[in-house]
């Protein structure tokens, strides 16, 4: 396997439930989660809130850039800052992204999705600050090219600056190059008759786990806000599908000490799943990091659109709507995993998986699905 000279967007595609407005996120006043309780919903927001007037830094007195409707704050951009970072930082140390036992002779090894988008660059930036002189971590910055023009040439070029800037190692993977596909000539084709990020999904995961598995890493970190997982949790909970909120945990949401491992896929973390979008973007834009703003022309989640406006439209009149959703999300999940695995009424019947005999990836069939839709698009 090799680490070419191309890159991607490594957080879209998701697909990851909840009970709304039965528990509560208490926020602190730099908009930190702090607790749950529970009640019976959350508060309507007053007109003033929904336009406040310019207003200063609850901290030191200078303007403030942004007002958190949630918790109230308001906050200049270095306290926008201190606070984005205090909350990535606190949810590091509750997932105990560092495992305990890692040395420098015997580093934990973490691959980081960054896309060139202000999510992913601002995690890489955070987790550098943080661990990027630390002997027990080991980081590389892994961006996927996926053959999509006036695209990610673009994003490529934020990713490429900002590991230069942090002296992180960086790779560059391509579907071109892996696969011998470009995303816009299989939007053309659609052999499958079927949404781009549908196609997109699946070579982007079959990537991520090959070079995480390459670099023989222990963790895989992606960029997901709290409106990304906020919007996957509702998706879960809608399509009613518990099994799937119980693989939620151990995949990627519960802390590393509680989970149960599995050797078959890299775990993954998202750190940032605390901190509104809109405070991502506000925290790229106070520090200057080279982002790339633009969104993917494929790009078709018609669903997750519409779940996104509706979050949007239930956070704009009950501020901490998000946040109420992840909290009993987050606590439904860990009880889901829990029932799974002791082998109740409701044990783990999922497939065993084995190896896919063209690529060696891991499969419940012959022929995975990466493969058989590579032969279809051979085939178009
Ligand atoms: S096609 Fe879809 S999954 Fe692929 S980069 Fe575009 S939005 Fe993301
Ligand atoms: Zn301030
Ligand atoms: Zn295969």
């Amino acid at each position: 396997m090799r680490f070419g000279a191309v890159a991607g967007r490594l957080r879209c595609g998701a697909t990851e439930a909840v009970e709304l407005f039965t528990a509560e996120s208490a926020l602190d006043a730099d908009g930190s989660v702090t607790e749950t309780r529970s009640r019976l919903g959350p508060k309507r927001v007053s007109a003033r809130d929904r336009n406040p007037t310019p207003m200063e830094c609850d901290r030191c007195g200078d303007d403030a850039i942004h007002h958190a409707a949630y918790s109230g704050a308001h906050l200049c951009g270095d306290h926008l800052r201190r606070s984005v970072e205090k909350r990535v930082k606190r949810r590091v140390r509750e997932d105990t992204l560092l495992d305990p036992e890692a040395t420098p002779d015997d580093p934990d090894r973490w691959v980081i999705g960054l896309s060139g988008g202000k999510d992913s660059v601002a995690l890489t930036q955070i987790l550098d600050d943080v661990f990027g002189k630390d002997p027990r971590v080991e980081m590389l910055a892994l961006t996927i090219h996926e053959g999509i023009e006036g695209y990610r040439d673009e994003s490529l070029d934020a990713c490429v600056e900002l590991a230069e800037n942090l002296s992180l190692r960086h790779e560059v993977v391509s579907y071109e190059e892996e696969f011998d596909v470009q995303m816009d000539d299989v939007v053309e084709s659609d052999p499958e008759n079927m949404a781009a990020c549908a196609y997109c999904g699946v070579f982007r995961r079959d990537l991520l786990e090959t070079y995480a598995a390459e670099f023989d890493a222990d963790k895989l970190l992606t960029g997901h806000n709290l409106d990304d997982e906020a919007q996957t949790a509702m998706m879960n909970f809608l399509e009613g599908d518990v099994r799937q909120v119980a693989k939620h945990f151990d995949a990627s949401l519960g802390p590393f000490d509680e989970r149960e491992g599995t050797d078959e896929f890299v775990p993954r973390a998202k750190p940032l799943r605390d901190v509104p979008e809109k405070e991502i973007a506000l925290y790229c834009h106070v520090r200057d990091l080279p982002t790339h703003m633009a969104e993917c022309p494929h790009s078709s989640e018609a669903y997750r659109g519409e779940i996104q406006s509706t979050i949007h439209e239930l956070e704009e009149n009950h501020p901490g709507a998000r946040h109420s959703i992840m909290a009993g999300y987050e606590e439904l999940s860990a009880l889901a995993a829990e029932t799974y695995r002791e082998g109740g009424d409701a044990a783990d019947d999922s497939p065993d998986l084995g190896e896919c005999e063209r690529c060696g990836s891991k499969t419940s069939r012959d022929v995975c699905r990466k493969c058989r839709l590579l032969d279809s698009i051979e085939a178009a």
